[in-house]
């Protein structure tokens, strides 16, 4: 939100584009809501890849993290560590035998995020559909957008992980720290985490200055052999 406008459901969007390092980029939208499309960030990556990236010659600021920094509530947590990388550990616990527990910890690069995190979707429990739907809303919300938790089991055609949900939840972290405007090296921790929590973390990220400094770094060429860093001087040669 900025000023009088208010846009929702942007991190998924958020998430891809900060995950393929998209500094610069205009979003042009009909409605106050980006679209949830499948309920993943899948076809946000296919729509950028099909657009193309230009790289462009001079270097990005990063947000490296100097010291810890974190913040809960009640038994939710969310905190930020000194890394070389960034990397995301995210845990889920829920009163559901389908997801009681799961945990990832993934360092993410592009490639990463697109074959691990990108493809995994929002999931909703049929319980919440049901009174949602009662009141009226949440009438777009399907299985083609989002995976439906019954009872005993998923209502869609199976999973695209075993642990989609957690997957999921890194997704939403990294379209929601997305918000501090800067990638972030440095190794985000949460455990049962939310929009409401990733959020305001954000915000208190950017308020504890002393804890983090900008850098900035050129942006890794990709070879066939993976990626490598090259000194500034040389990344602005090469583009
Ligand atoms: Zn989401």
């Amino acid at each position: 939100m900025r000023d009088a406008v208010q846009v929702d459901t942007v991190e998924h969007l958020l998430a891809a584009l900060v995950s393929l390092g998209i500094d610069n980029v205009i979003v042009e939208l009909n409605s106050p809501e980006v679209p949830i499309m499948d309920g993943s960030a899948a076809p946000f990556i296919y729509l950028i890849q099909e657009a193309g990236v230009k790289p462009l010659a001079s270097a990005r600021r990063y947000l490296k993290v100097l010291r810890p920094i974190s913040m809960s509530r009640g038994d939710k947590r969310i905190a930020l560590y000194p890394s070389d990388h960034f990397k995301v550990t995210y845990s889920i616990a829920f009163d559901h035998p389908l997801l009681r527990h799961q945990s990832r910890t993934i360092r993410l690069t592009e490639d990463a995020f697109i074959e691990d995190i990108a493809p995994a979707r929002t999931f909703t429990f049929l319980k919440e559909v049901e009174m949602l739907r009662q009141q009226g809303l949440a009438l777009g919300g399907s299985l083609e957008n989002a995976i439906v938790i019954g009872d005993t089991g998923v209502l869609n055609n199976g999973l695209r992980f075993d642990d989609e949900f957690v997957r999921h939840k890194i997704l939403d972290v990294i379209g929601d720290m997305a918000l501090i405007g800067h990638p972030i090296i440095g190794h985000l921790v949460a455990h049962r985490g939310g929009h409401a929590l990733h959020t305001a973390f954000a915000a208190q990220v950017l308020e504890e200055r002393d804890a983090w400094t900008l850098v900035e770094m050129p942006i890794e060429p990709r070879t066939a052999d993976g990626l490598v860093s090259l000194p500034i001087k040389d990344a602005i040669r090469a583009n």
